[in-house]
């Protein structure tokens, strides 16, 4: 089969690539799973947006400061100045951010200085996904195949001339003038993830084996607040930062409060892992029933509900909650346009880095780099003259996608992980 653009991943950065590529371009999308099985589509809080022109260098500052300094500048001002025009044609698209007489409504998360966060109730990433998958099926030019996995990259002189797909245990061809990497982010490879558990970091993997760089292995977010699950092979569920934005606060089994709950998750992190080894329990508390049960369960209705399942009244009593893996800053190295160290092959959100994030990401800036930087993907492909595409191209036989490559690198580049957290 041949296409002009192959997007691999249905999540929001694979997704708004997609419906932002001219309507004359064919662009074949694939998921390994189900369309709606992504990381994107559990996301809750929200997406950070700038509010007006007066808010530009505090958002900049706080993302460079919730990622210690590290982040690529450049990056974060595209991020904030291309942040607006997202969420305009999010929606143009038919998004429903919450809105009152004044306009959009903005909530808070941890590190934010201001309230500049859209959301739909607790249910944010569902919502835009479900939108952006509508959009998907009234687009002619776009085929989504569902249960279709990429196993390998075809590529020749550093070149990416499509890839190799299984559908049905079935391998086949695919190729395209430009292919987008956007196979999100790592959780799935850790035993306590927030993440789906299909989202196992194939993109590096494939990056990996191609010789394509990586960049920043060892940034890997753990989430403070997840809600405490005996059952390790579970998905553990979030607990939303914006429940803490909006006043929930943590304490200890002795009903104590030990950090501000609104600083960086790293910081908050790291705080529940001291207080968990002095007070020798798996979890600390998060207390959220001061707040009116009317406004929980408008707000919340997704979390309240998912804590009444796991046998918690959050309406009523504090929940148990301990960190979780979250999220990868790192990933395959992407310059402003998602080209990546291979021509003709981008790639975007989780699985790519930008550098926006540096060490450590602020509440609510994936989806937004996932839109932002999927649509310069998309503009640059526009504007470029089409690759020369290859059509019977002799590929050499591919093996299956090795996880434990991923893993050893992982592990080589952060210290502080070890055999034990991994699922593989
Ligand atoms: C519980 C939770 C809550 C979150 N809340 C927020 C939030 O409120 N705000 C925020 O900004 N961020 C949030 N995040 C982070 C954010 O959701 C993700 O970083 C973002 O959605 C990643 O989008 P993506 O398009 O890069 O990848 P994903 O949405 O994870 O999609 C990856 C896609 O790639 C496909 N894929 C993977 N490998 C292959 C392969 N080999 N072949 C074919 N297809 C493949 C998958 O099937 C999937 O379709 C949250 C994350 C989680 C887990």
């Amino acid at each position: 089969m041949t296409y002009d653009i192959l997007i691999i991943g249905t999540g929001i950065s694979g997704l708004y690539c997609a419906l932002n590529i001219d309507k004359s371009k064919k662009v074949l999308l694939i998921t390994k799973s189900k369309k709606e099985y992504s990381n994107s589509y559990l996301a809750q809080g929200g997406v950070s947006v700038l509010k007006d022109s007066k808010d530009l260098n505090l958002f900049i500052e706080d993302t460079l400061k919730a990622g210690h300094y590290k982040n690529n500048k450049e990056s974060v001002k595209t991020l904030a100045l291309e942040s607006r025009q997202a969420i305009e044609n999010l929606i143009s698209l038919g998004v429903r951010f919450e809105k009152n007489e004044n306009g959009l409504i903005y909530t808070k998360e941890g590190a934010h200085s201001t309230n500049r966060i859209v959301y739909h109730k607790d249910i944010t990433g569902k919502e835009i996904t479900d939108t952006l998958l509508d959009r998907v099926s009234l687009s002619s030019n776009i085929t989504l195949l569902e249960n279709t996995k990429c196993v390998d990259l075809l590529t020749s002189n550093n070149s990416c001339i499509g890839a190799i797909i299984e559908k049905n245990n079935e391998t086949e061809k695919i190729y395209s003038e430009f292919t987008v990497l956007a196979t999100g982010g790592i959780g799935g490879l850790f035993k306590n993830s927030t993440n789906q558990n299909s989202i196992t970091g194939d993109g590096l993997s494939l990056a990996l084996k191609h010789n394509i760089i990586l960049k920043d292995m060892n940034y890997i977010q753990i989430h403070p607040t997840a809600l405490y699950s005996k059952d390790l092979n579970k998905r553990r569920f979030l607990i939303s930062e914006s429940l803490r934005g909006e006043g929930a606060i943590l304490i200890n089994s002795k009903g104590e409060r030990f950090i501000n709950e609104l600083l960086p998750r790293d910081i908050v992190s790291n705080a529940i892992f001291k207080e968990m080894n002095k007070t020798k329990k798996d979890y600390v508390y998060l207390k959220a029933d001061f707040l009116s049960e009317e406004f929980l369960k408008n707000r919340f209705p997704n979390i309240v509900k998912a804590c009444l399942d796991e046998g918690y009244n959050i309406l009523k009593e504090p929940i148990k909650v301990s960190p979780a893996q979250h999220y990868f800053m790192g990933g395959i190295s992407v310059d402003l346009f998602g080209r990546t160290s291979m021509d003709n092959l981008f790639s975007c959100g989780e699985t790519a880095c930008t550098g926006v994030h540096g060490q450590n990401r602020l509440a609510s800036n994936s989806l937004l780099e996932a839109l932002v930087f999927s649509k310069r993907i998309a503009n640059f492909i526009n504007s470029s003259r089409g690759a020369f595409i290859y059509n019977n191209y002799n590929f050499k036989a591919s093996t299956p996608i090795d996880k434990s490559k991923v893993i050893d690198l992982l592990k080589r580049e952060a210290d502080f992980l070890d055999d034990s957290i991994f699922k593989y």
